[in-house]
């Protein structure tokens, strides 16, 4: 068994909404769209927020980012649960999670490094995941058992993806034939229940090479332990719900309810993000912007989460 989830599933309890973000750069405007509408949410549905700091990414975390989540939220006016979850210590759980589904035969050592990767996928450049990323090639899928155990006594490194074409039929098979499926708070409240396509993500990653975890593994983990009923998100990790709920089935999860909300897009209509160094909430504040000024520019519609 992976964690025992704290119980919420009995009716009074409240419902727990999560605001989950990686310190690997200054949270932007759309962190704090994403993070007032979570809070919102939870206050209007009389339930808990808490904050989980998705710190996987050992290499590229740093302490003043996670210093500037605490100073930046606060700042806005939220207030979250103690003690606040961080990645960084759940390795263990994430690593047993993928035990489980490796020993079902779901997950495959696979060696191949990017530049093998790359020099296939450069024939099918058409082939792409939700998030634009080449699809795995499935020529490279699998060695043999005894190629891998050799590869992996000689120190190879490996990273474990999902076989998703028996994923899928082992979740069929969970379910009966029901379609998978999740459900959708939409703008108005309602929730609406939307299939889940995890077949777009291919050979998905598990465990990576150079992280003893994924960011796919580790949130449906961890929305799991904590007892998290209600995902509040951005649209961009709209796809990713399907592969969610794919890891749910499989490692008998509860199913929280979903909403994705609008993003906050620059003057060229892009999405915010830490990458394309997009200005952060850090020198808004220390601009002398107010927090209601800068919540004033936020198209914040925090629907009221009506129950199932
Ligand atoms: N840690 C993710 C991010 O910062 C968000 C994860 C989630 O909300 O599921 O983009």
């Amino acid at each position: 068994m992976i964690d025992t989830p704290p119980s919420n599933s009995h009716d009074a309890a409240p419902p727990v909404f999560r605001f989950a973000p990686s310190p690997n750069g200054p949270l932007h405007l759309g962190h704090a769209l994403s993070a007032t509408i979570g809070y919102r949410m939870a206050q209007s549905a009389g339930g808990r927020f808490l904050l989980r700091i998705e710190d996987i990414d050992t290499t590229r975390t740093r302490l003043e980012f996670i210093t500037a989540i605490f100073d930046d939220l606060a700042w806005l006016g939220l207030t979250w649960e103690r003690p606040v979850l961080f990645q960084s210590e759940r390795f263990a759980a994430y690593a047993e999670a993928a035990s489980r589904l490796r020993k079902t035969g779901l997950l495959y050592p696979c060696f191949a490094s990017r530049s093998e990767i790359n020099a296939v996928v450069a024939n099918c450049p058409n082939l792409r995941d939700p998030d634009g990323a080449p699809l795995f090639p499935v020529t490279l899928r699998r060695v043999s058992e005894a190629v891998a155990a050799d590869r992996q006594a000689r120190g190879e490194t490996f990273a474990l993806r999902l076989d998703m074409a028996r994923a899928v039929a082992a979740v069929e098979q969970k379910l009966k034939g029901q379609p998978l499926t999740f459900r959708e708070i939409g703008p108005d409240g309602q929730i609406r229940v939307v299939p889940a396509e995890p077949q777009r993500w291919g050979d998905v990653v598990i465990m990576r090479k150079e992280t003893p975890a994924s960011y796919h593994i580790a949130v449906v983990v961890d929305d799991a332990f904590q007892g998290v009923t209600h995902v509040t998100r951005g649209q961009d990790l709209f796809a990713a719900t399907g592969l969610h709920r794919l890891l749910q089935v499989l490692l008998d999860l509860p199913e929280p309810i979903y909403h994705h909300h609008g993003l906050v897009r620059d003057e060229a209509g892009l999405k915010l993000s830490k990458s394309a160094g997009s200005v952060g909430l850090s020198s808004l504040r220390a601009s002398g912007l107010s927090p209601e000024a800068l919540i004033a520019q936020l198209d914040i519609t925090a629907p009221t989460p009506l129950r199932p």
